[in-house]
């Protein structure tokens, strides 16, 4: 299908947030459009009604715009193979249901599900593979009748004929499953709903889809896609091509799931990680830019993305390295872009409230914690010395500042800041460097750490001269003396 327009889909069922997983796939699928010029469908698969929800479908709705990833064909846009969520076409997977059933593809199975445990646990203790063992595959009419009378609902399903199915895999290369492994399988329930193996493939085709690059947890699935596609009339050369993508590890080199780390993208979203960090450093789960690179932007990655440099072998997802990433990131937005990415932190932890005045504080401030931090959403802790009304020292940092020690360097940091007729950062300075390190001989550390806590009422702050200058003489002097006073 090379000479095709590409036409991709990222097609997730959201029974929950969408997680690294699901958007490492919407990802790839995405470069991969946008490298080739391509199309990008978003499509969703709710079939499974009752694991499917509108909330979880309008959640990775927001997650994939809050990303970047924007489609050109899906919910929300339309296009011309719409509608793009599949419990809109039900009537479409119950048409191809019943000509699979006249072309004789596909055939109804009355075996209850009681029937169907006890012939699988036979096949177990007789040692033979598991699955349908085409009992319903020959039925005459009268038989049908007789079991409709009993009331029996039958599902519908695919006859796999003996033999294999072989294909070309972009990232694996040829995969072979013999048929003795993909028993007949089910197309529609019991109730006429359709099931995944045939939404999916139908609506690849119908959507004229060239591409499939998704997790390899489906692959097994590719026989069964293949012989829907065999039953709507296409041969080899009509069939999407297949990507099967590896497995994001976790750190105990188990597939990454709730179990051993953290999936939900959302969860990333609020714990202060950028989407251009995410991307990036997703990116880089199966993929590569090459020359050893790993800071790439959107528009690199959609220049740099072919299939050909995604790996076979499974990525290990590293929570220091997509901090790290985070932290370039961050480093690299201008000042307006940190402004607004920092804002929402800021008030959703009531920092600050959002006034013209905050806000033009918060903007003086951010250059000083920038080269700081890892996630945005240390920002409040770092900036709320500058807000507070009630100002207090943190509980545990109290005893820092009240022994004898921090009680002279802070008697003499306010002997020698009350004088200064300038207040900025480098005359702080240079007079608590003067009297504190010079003249009294204290460590650095020791001596700035009790002026630290006195004025922002913690351990962690920005820089210690830049937050003072920020902060002001009288309110730095005030909490100073305060200090004292404990
Ligand atoms: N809807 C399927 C899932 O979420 C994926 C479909 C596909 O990519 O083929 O697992």
């Amino acid at each position: 299908m090379v000479d095709k327009k590409v036409r991709v889909r990222f097609a997730p069922s959201p029974t929950g947030d969408l997680h690294v997983g699901n958007i490492r796939t919407a990802l790839f699928d995405w470069a991969y459009a946008r490298h080739t010029g391509g199309t990008f469908i978003f499509r969703i698969e709710d079939t499974d009604t009752t694991r499917v929800t509108d909330e979880y479908i309008a959640a990775a709705i927001d997650t994939l715009r809050w990303l970047g990833l924007q489609w050109d064909e899906g919910p929300e846009v339309g296009g011309e193979y719409g509608p793009y969520q599949q419990s809109q076409r039900l009537d479409i997977y119950a048409h191809w249901a019943q000509k699979f059933l006249d072309q004789k593809d596909a055939y109804y199975c009355f075996c209850t599900a009681g029937e169907l445990e006890a012939r699988r646990e036979a096949q177990r203790a007789a040692n033979v593979a598991p699955g349908y063992d085409g009992q319903c595959r020959d039925l005459s009419e009268d038989h049908i009748a007789a079991f409709r009378s009993e009331g029996r609902l039958p599902v519908i399903r695919m006859r796999m004929p003996d033999g294999q199915t072989t294909f070309v895999d972009q990232i694996r290369g040829e995969v072979s499953f013999d048929h003795k492994f993909v028993p007949d399988f089910v197309l529609v329930r019991g109730d006429g709903s359709p099931l995944y193996t045939l939404a999916v493939a139908v609506d690849d085709v119908l959507m004229k889809v060239t591409h499939v690059l998704r997790g390899e947890d489906l692959l097994s699935s590719t026989p069964r896609q293949i012989r829907v596609y065999q039953a709507m009339g296409l041969t080899e050369d009509g069939y999407p091509t297949f990507a099967h993508l590896p497995f994001v590890m976790g750190q105990d080199n188990t597939k990454l799931s709730k179990r051993n780390g953290e999936v939900s993208v959302n969860w990333y979203r609020e714990a202060g990680f950028l989407p251009e960090a995410i991307c990036n450093y997703l990116a880089l789960l199966g993929w590569s830019p090459g020359e050893d690179r790993e800071n790439v932007t959107m528009q690199e990655l959609t220049e740099l993305f072919t299939v050909e440099r995604v790996h076979s072998s499974p990525a290990k997802f590293d929570m220091k390295k997509l901090e790290a990433i985070n932290g370039d990131k961050i480093r690299a937005l201008t000042l307006d872009e940190f402004l607004g990415w920092a804002l929402p932190f800021l008030k959703n932890a009531d920092v600050i409230e959002g006034s013209e005045e905050e806000i033009a504080m918060v903007k003086a401030a951010l250059p000083i914690i920038q080269e700081r931090i890892t996630k945005l959403s240390e920002i409040p802790a770092m900036l709320k010395f500058l807000f507070v009304k009630d100002f207090a020292i943190e509980e545990d940092s109290i005893a820092k500042v009240s022994d004898e020690a921090s009680k002279a360097v802070l008697a003499r940091s306010l002997g020698e800041l009350t004088p200064l007729e300038e207040w900025t950062h480098s005359s702080i300075e240079a007079a608590l460097r003067s009297s504190l390190i010079q003249e009294m001989g204290l460590k650095p550390r020791v001596a700035f750490g009790s002026v630290r806590i006195a004025v922002t009422g913690s351990t962690i702050s920005p820089p210690l001269f830049e937050s003072m200058e920020l902060l002001g003489k009288s309110a730095s002097l005030a909490r100073i003396a305060g200090a004292l006073a404990l």
